[in-house]
Protein backbone atom coordinates (compact mmCIF):
# COMPACT_ATOMS: atom_id res chain seq x y z
CA UNK A 1 0.00 0.00 0.00
CA UNK A 2 1.10 3.15 -0.75
CA UNK A 3 1.02 5.25 2.22
CA UNK A 4 1.66 9.59 2.59
CA UNK A 5 4.90 9.17 4.34
CA UNK A 6 5.52 6.66 2.18
CA UNK A 7 5.77 8.87 -0.51
CA UNK A 8 7.35 11.61 1.51
CA UNK A 9 10.54 9.65 1.98
CA UNK A 10 10.28 8.90 -1.93
CA UNK A 11 9.67 13.04 -2.42
CA UNK A 12 12.63 13.76 -0.26
CA UNK A 13 15.34 12.60 -2.99
CA UNK A 14 13.55 14.85 -5.23
CA UNK A 15 16.65 17.52 -5.04
CA UNK A 16 18.75 14.68 -6.37
CA UNK A 17 16.90 15.05 -9.87
CA UNK A 18 16.63 18.80 -9.70
CA UNK A 19 20.23 19.50 -9.81
CA UNK A 20 21.48 20.06 -13.57
CA UNK A 21 24.14 17.92 -13.65
CA UNK A 22 22.60 14.57 -11.26
CA UNK A 23 25.06 12.34 -10.84
CA UNK A 24 24.04 9.06 -11.27
CA UNK A 25 27.41 6.97 -11.30
CA UNK A 26 30.33 6.96 -9.11
CA UNK A 27 33.01 5.63 -11.13
CA UNK A 28 34.86 3.18 -9.82
CA UNK A 29 38.83 3.45 -9.74
CA UNK A 30 39.19 -0.31 -9.77
CA UNK A 31 39.19 -1.13 -13.69
CA UNK A 32 39.43 -4.80 -13.15
CA UNK A 33 35.99 -4.87 -12.21
CA UNK A 34 33.65 -5.74 -14.97
CA UNK A 35 31.75 -3.05 -14.74
CA UNK A 36 33.21 0.37 -13.07
CA UNK A 37 30.06 1.83 -12.85
CA UNK A 38 27.89 1.87 -9.95
CA UNK A 39 25.07 4.29 -8.89
CA UNK A 40 26.01 6.59 -6.70
CA UNK A 41 24.82 5.84 -2.73
CA UNK A 42 22.08 8.15 -3.37
CA UNK A 43 20.78 6.89 -6.01
CA UNK A 44 20.69 3.22 -5.08
CA UNK A 45 18.56 4.43 -1.70
CA UNK A 46 16.45 6.07 -3.93
CA UNK A 47 15.93 2.77 -6.24
CA UNK A 48 15.51 0.90 -2.94
CA UNK A 49 13.05 3.32 -1.84
CA UNK A 50 11.27 2.90 -4.12
CA UNK A 51 10.56 -1.08 -3.87
CA UNK A 52 9.96 -0.57 -0.05
CA UNK A 53 7.52 2.10 -0.94
CA UNK A 54 5.43 -0.08 -3.02
CA UNK A 55 5.93 2.52 -6.69
CA UNK A 56 7.41 -0.88 -8.07
CA UNK A 57 4.32 -2.70 -8.53
CA UNK A 58 3.65 -6.78 -10.65
CA UNK A 59 1.32 -6.12 -13.48
CA UNK A 60 0.67 -7.63 -17.14
CA UNK A 61 3.79 -5.40 -18.53
CA UNK A 62 3.43 -7.16 -21.66
CA UNK A 63 0.29 -5.68 -22.12
CA UNK A 64 1.52 -2.28 -21.27
CA UNK A 65 3.97 -2.08 -23.25
CA UNK A 66 2.65 0.46 -25.55
CA UNK A 67 1.19 2.62 -23.31
CA UNK A 68 4.90 3.39 -21.45
CA UNK A 69 5.93 4.11 -24.96
CA UNK A 70 2.93 6.76 -25.28
CA UNK A 71 4.47 7.88 -22.14
CA UNK A 72 8.21 8.15 -23.40
CA UNK A 73 6.74 9.79 -26.76
CA UNK A 74 5.16 12.64 -25.03
CA UNK A 75 6.22 12.80 -21.56
CA UNK A 76 3.56 15.59 -21.26
CA UNK A 77 1.41 13.21 -20.25
CA UNK A 78 2.75 12.82 -17.34
CA UNK A 79 1.12 15.56 -15.85
CA UNK A 80 -2.08 14.23 -15.75
CA UNK A 81 -1.52 10.50 -15.21
CA UNK A 82 -3.13 8.67 -12.05
CA UNK A 83 -1.05 6.91 -9.28
CA UNK A 84 -1.50 3.79 -10.52
CA UNK A 85 0.18 4.91 -13.80
CA UNK A 86 2.99 6.44 -12.28
CA UNK A 87 3.55 2.46 -10.49
CA UNK A 88 3.81 1.54 -13.93
CA UNK A 89 6.21 3.63 -15.52
CA UNK A 90 8.47 3.39 -12.66
CA UNK A 91 8.14 -0.10 -12.29
CA UNK A 92 9.13 0.07 -16.57
CA UNK A 93 12.16 2.70 -15.91
CA UNK A 94 13.57 0.75 -12.54
CA UNK A 95 13.44 -3.13 -13.49
CA UNK A 96 16.19 -4.08 -15.48
CA UNK A 97 14.30 -6.83 -17.38
CA UNK A 98 12.29 -3.91 -18.88
CA UNK A 99 13.56 -2.09 -22.17
CA UNK A 100 17.49 -2.42 -21.68
CA UNK A 101 19.85 -1.57 -19.40
CA UNK A 102 20.83 1.89 -19.11
CA UNK A 103 17.33 2.87 -19.72
CA UNK A 104 16.80 4.32 -16.61
CA UNK A 105 20.31 6.53 -16.42
CA UNK A 106 18.18 8.24 -19.97
CA UNK A 107 15.49 8.36 -17.69
CA UNK A 108 16.78 10.45 -15.61
CA UNK A 109 18.70 12.19 -17.57
CA UNK A 110 16.03 13.08 -20.06
CA UNK A 111 14.09 14.74 -16.57
CA UNK A 112 11.27 11.92 -17.34
CA UNK A 113 11.88 10.58 -13.41
CA UNK A 114 11.35 14.38 -12.53
CA UNK A 115 8.41 14.68 -13.96
CA UNK A 116 7.24 11.84 -12.57
CA UNK A 117 8.47 12.80 -9.16
CA UNK A 118 6.42 16.00 -9.97
CA UNK A 119 3.23 14.52 -10.28
CA UNK A 120 3.30 12.56 -7.28
CA UNK A 121 3.95 15.47 -5.38
CA UNK A 122 0.73 16.43 -6.58
CA UNK A 123 -0.86 13.67 -6.08
CA UNK A 124 0.58 13.62 -2.48
CA UNK A 125 -0.77 17.34 -2.06
CA UNK A 126 -4.09 16.17 -2.83
CA UNK A 127 -3.99 13.24 -0.22
CA UNK A 128 -4.40 15.06 2.83
CA UNK A 129 -7.58 16.38 1.82
CA UNK A 130 -8.46 13.32 0.48
CA UNK A 131 -10.63 9.78 0.88
CA UNK A 132 -11.21 8.12 3.99
CA UNK A 133 -8.77 5.61 5.11
CA UNK A 134 -11.15 2.56 3.90
CA UNK A 135 -10.29 3.76 0.52
CA UNK A 136 -7.02 4.24 0.73
CA UNK A 137 -6.99 0.53 1.66
CA UNK A 138 -8.44 -0.59 -1.96
CA UNK A 139 -6.36 -0.56 -4.82
CA UNK A 140 -8.19 -1.44 -8.44
CA UNK A 141 -5.18 -3.56 -11.03
CA UNK A 142 -5.54 -4.51 -14.49
CA UNK A 143 -4.21 -8.12 -14.67
CA UNK A 144 -4.05 -11.71 -13.85
CA UNK A 145 -4.97 -12.17 -10.43
CA UNK A 146 -2.69 -15.64 -10.22
CA UNK A 147 0.32 -13.11 -10.53
CA UNK A 148 -0.62 -11.05 -7.27
CA UNK A 149 1.66 -10.94 -4.72
CA UNK A 150 -0.96 -11.39 -1.61
CA UNK A 151 -1.70 -13.14 1.29
CA UNK A 152 -5.20 -14.66 -0.41
CA UNK A 153 -6.23 -14.77 -3.67
CA UNK A 154 -10.05 -14.97 -3.54
CA UNK A 155 -11.49 -17.46 -6.11
CA UNK A 156 -14.74 -17.09 -8.05
CA UNK A 157 -15.67 -21.09 -7.65
CA UNK A 158 -18.98 -23.93 -8.71
CA UNK A 159 -20.95 -24.98 -6.17
CA UNK A 160 -18.69 -28.39 -6.63
CA UNK A 161 -15.76 -26.38 -6.00
CA UNK A 162 -13.74 -28.66 -8.29
CA UNK A 163 -12.58 -26.23 -10.66
CA UNK A 164 -13.94 -24.65 -14.15
CA UNK A 165 -13.51 -22.02 -16.58
CA UNK A 166 -12.57 -18.41 -16.18
CA UNK A 167 -10.81 -17.74 -13.31
CA UNK A 168 -10.93 -20.84 -11.60
CA UNK A 169 -9.38 -22.72 -14.34
CA UNK A 170 -6.51 -20.07 -14.15
CA UNK A 171 -6.20 -20.68 -10.40
CA UNK A 172 -6.26 -23.79 -10.37
CA UNK A 173 -3.49 -24.15 -13.49
CA UNK A 174 -1.24 -22.03 -11.76
CA UNK A 175 -1.71 -23.82 -8.28
CA UNK A 176 -1.56 -27.18 -9.30
CA UNK A 177 -3.52 -30.62 -8.93
CA UNK A 178 -2.79 -30.29 -5.40
CA UNK A 179 -5.70 -27.37 -5.20
CA UNK A 180 -8.13 -29.77 -6.56
CA UNK A 181 -7.14 -32.53 -4.11
CA UNK A 182 -7.72 -30.49 -1.63
CA UNK A 183 -11.06 -28.77 -2.86
CA UNK A 184 -12.35 -32.74 -3.33
CA UNK A 185 -12.28 -33.40 0.69
CA UNK A 186 -14.75 -30.02 1.47
CA UNK A 187 -18.03 -31.26 0.20
CA UNK A 188 -18.75 -27.99 -1.97
CA UNK A 189 -19.35 -24.73 -1.17
CA UNK A 190 -22.87 -23.15 -1.51
CA UNK A 191 -23.96 -19.72 -3.66
CA UNK A 192 -22.68 -16.80 -1.27
CA UNK A 193 -20.72 -18.75 0.91
CA UNK A 194 -16.73 -18.79 1.84
CA UNK A 195 -14.53 -21.70 2.11
CA UNK A 196 -10.62 -21.34 2.14
CA UNK A 197 -7.46 -23.77 0.81
CA UNK A 198 -3.96 -23.48 1.00
CA UNK A 199 -2.18 -22.04 -2.46
CA UNK A 200 0.24 -24.50 -3.17
CA UNK A 201 2.29 -23.21 -6.39
CA UNK A 202 0.72 -19.86 -6.67
CA UNK A 203 2.41 -17.14 -4.75
CA UNK A 204 -0.36 -16.19 -2.19
CA UNK A 205 -0.41 -18.97 0.90
CA UNK A 206 -4.49 -19.15 0.59
CA UNK A 207 -7.60 -19.58 -1.83
CA UNK A 208 -10.11 -18.82 -0.62
CA UNK A 209 -13.03 -20.00 -2.88
CA UNK A 210 -16.63 -18.14 -3.00
CA UNK A 211 -19.30 -18.92 -4.93
CA UNK A 212 -21.18 -16.38 -7.28
CA UNK A 213 -24.71 -16.55 -8.09
CA UNK A 214 -25.73 -16.87 -11.29
CA UNK A 215 -27.39 -13.76 -12.74
CA UNK A 216 -30.98 -14.78 -13.18
CA UNK A 217 -32.63 -11.21 -14.80
CA UNK A 218 -32.25 -9.73 -11.04
CA UNK A 219 -35.49 -10.74 -9.15
CA UNK A 220 -33.23 -13.93 -7.84
CA UNK A 221 -32.00 -12.90 -4.74
CA UNK A 222 -28.43 -11.98 -6.86
CA UNK A 223 -27.62 -8.86 -5.45
CA UNK A 224 -27.65 -10.13 -1.69
CA UNK A 225 -26.01 -13.59 -2.68
CA UNK A 226 -23.19 -11.33 -4.57
CA UNK A 227 -22.75 -9.20 -1.75
CA UNK A 228 -22.61 -12.16 0.86
CA UNK A 229 -19.36 -13.55 -1.81
CA UNK A 230 -17.37 -10.44 -0.60
CA UNK A 231 -18.84 -10.48 3.34
CA UNK A 232 -17.81 -14.20 4.41
CA UNK A 233 -14.68 -13.76 2.58
CA UNK A 234 -13.92 -11.31 4.44
CA UNK A 235 -14.92 -12.61 7.14
CA UNK A 236 -12.97 -15.90 6.16
CA UNK A 237 -9.62 -13.78 5.78
CA UNK A 238 -9.68 -11.98 8.90
CA UNK A 239 -10.15 -15.58 10.73
CA UNK A 240 -6.86 -16.73 9.14
CA UNK A 241 -4.90 -13.54 9.97
CA UNK A 242 -5.02 -12.61 6.25
CA UNK A 243 -4.03 -9.05 5.52
CA UNK A 244 -3.77 -8.71 1.73
CA UNK A 245 -6.01 -10.34 -0.61
CA UNK A 246 -7.29 -9.80 -4.20
CA UNK A 247 -10.78 -10.24 -5.71
CA UNK A 248 -11.66 -11.36 -9.43
CA UNK A 249 -15.19 -9.62 -10.47
CA UNK A 250 -16.79 -12.35 -8.91
CA UNK A 251 -20.12 -13.60 -11.25
CA UNK A 252 -19.34 -11.23 -13.96
CA UNK A 253 -17.95 -13.84 -16.52
CA UNK A 254 -19.87 -16.97 -17.14
CA UNK A 255 -22.62 -16.16 -14.57
CA UNK A 256 -23.99 -13.85 -16.47
CA UNK A 257 -24.12 -10.81 -13.39
CA UNK A 258 -24.11 -6.98 -14.98
CA UNK A 259 -20.41 -5.75 -14.19
CA UNK A 260 -21.04 -2.19 -13.39
CA UNK A 261 -23.80 -3.56 -10.68
CA UNK A 262 -21.79 -6.14 -9.73
CA UNK A 263 -19.46 -3.69 -9.12
CA UNK A 264 -21.04 -1.56 -6.93
CA UNK A 265 -21.89 -4.48 -4.62
CA UNK A 266 -18.16 -5.43 -4.24
CA UNK A 267 -16.94 -2.37 -3.47
CA UNK A 268 -20.02 -1.49 -1.34
CA UNK A 269 -19.20 -4.30 0.87
CA UNK A 270 -15.65 -4.23 0.84
CA UNK A 271 -15.32 -0.56 2.01
CA UNK A 272 -17.47 -1.18 4.86
CA UNK A 273 -16.13 -3.95 6.04
CA UNK A 274 -12.61 -2.02 5.52
CA UNK A 275 -14.14 0.98 7.50
CA UNK A 276 -15.36 -1.29 10.66
CA UNK A 277 -11.98 -3.25 10.98
CA UNK A 278 -8.15 -1.98 10.24
CA UNK A 279 -6.86 -5.81 10.39
CA UNK A 280 -7.03 -6.05 6.44
CA UNK A 281 -3.98 -3.75 5.15
CA UNK A 282 -5.19 -4.09 1.53
CA UNK A 283 -7.89 -4.89 -0.57
CA UNK A 284 -7.31 -5.98 -4.52
CA UNK A 285 -9.67 -5.84 -7.21
CA UNK A 286 -8.18 -7.13 -10.26
CA UNK A 287 -9.47 -6.51 -13.42
CA UNK A 288 -9.36 -8.43 -16.39
CA UNK A 289 -9.47 -6.58 -19.32
CA UNK A 290 -9.96 -2.61 -20.31
CA UNK A 291 -13.90 -2.61 -19.85
CA UNK A 292 -13.59 -3.89 -16.60
CA UNK A 293 -10.81 -1.94 -15.44
CA UNK A 294 -12.79 1.21 -16.47
CA UNK A 295 -15.81 0.71 -14.38
CA UNK A 296 -13.79 -0.18 -11.54
CA UNK A 297 -11.74 2.66 -11.16
CA UNK A 298 -14.89 5.04 -11.94
CA UNK A 299 -16.69 3.03 -9.33
CA UNK A 300 -13.70 3.98 -6.80
CA UNK A 301 -14.08 7.37 -7.99
CA UNK A 302 -17.50 8.20 -6.97
CA UNK A 303 -17.75 6.26 -3.33
P1 LIG B 1 -18.14 -16.44 -12.82
O1 LIG B 1 -18.54 -17.84 -13.15
O2 LIG B 1 -18.23 -16.11 -11.33
O3 LIG B 1 -18.83 -15.43 -13.68
P2 LIG B 1 -15.70 -16.26 -14.40
O4 LIG B 1 -14.39 -16.90 -14.11
O5 LIG B 1 -16.41 -16.67 -15.64
O6 LIG B 1 -16.57 -16.44 -13.08
O7 LIG B 1 -15.51 -14.69 -14.45
C1 LIG B 1 -15.36 -13.86 -13.32
C2 LIG B 1 -14.48 -12.69 -13.69
O8 LIG B 1 -13.12 -13.10 -13.64
C3 LIG B 1 -14.70 -12.16 -15.10
O9 LIG B 1 -14.78 -10.74 -15.03
C4 LIG B 1 -13.48 -12.62 -15.86
O10 LIG B 1 -13.15 -11.70 -16.89
C5 LIG B 1 -12.44 -12.60 -14.76
N1 LIG B 1 -11.23 -13.41 -14.99
C6 LIG B 1 -11.04 -14.48 -15.81
N2 LIG B 1 -9.76 -14.93 -15.70
C7 LIG B 1 -9.14 -14.12 -14.81
C8 LIG B 1 -7.82 -14.04 -14.27
N3 LIG B 1 -6.87 -14.91 -14.63
N4 LIG B 1 -7.55 -13.06 -13.37
C9 LIG B 1 -8.50 -12.19 -12.97
N5 LIG B 1 -9.75 -12.21 -13.42
C10 LIG B 1 -10.08 -13.16 -14.34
Amino acid sequence: MITPDGLDRILAFMPIFERPSASLYEVRPDLSMMDPYVYAPEFTQFIQGLYRENLVIDFNWVAWKDEAAKYLKNSSQINSADLETLQKLITTHVRADRFNSGHLAQMVESGHILAILRRLATIRGQMDASRPDSQQRIRVIQGDITCQRVDALVNAAKESLLGGGGVDGAIHRAAGPELLAECRTLGGCPTGQAKITQGYNLPSQWVIHTVGPVWQGGQHNEDELLACCYRNSLALAVAHSIRTLAFPAISTGVYGFPLERATRIAMAEVTTFLSRSAFVEEVRFICFGDEAHQVYKATLSTL
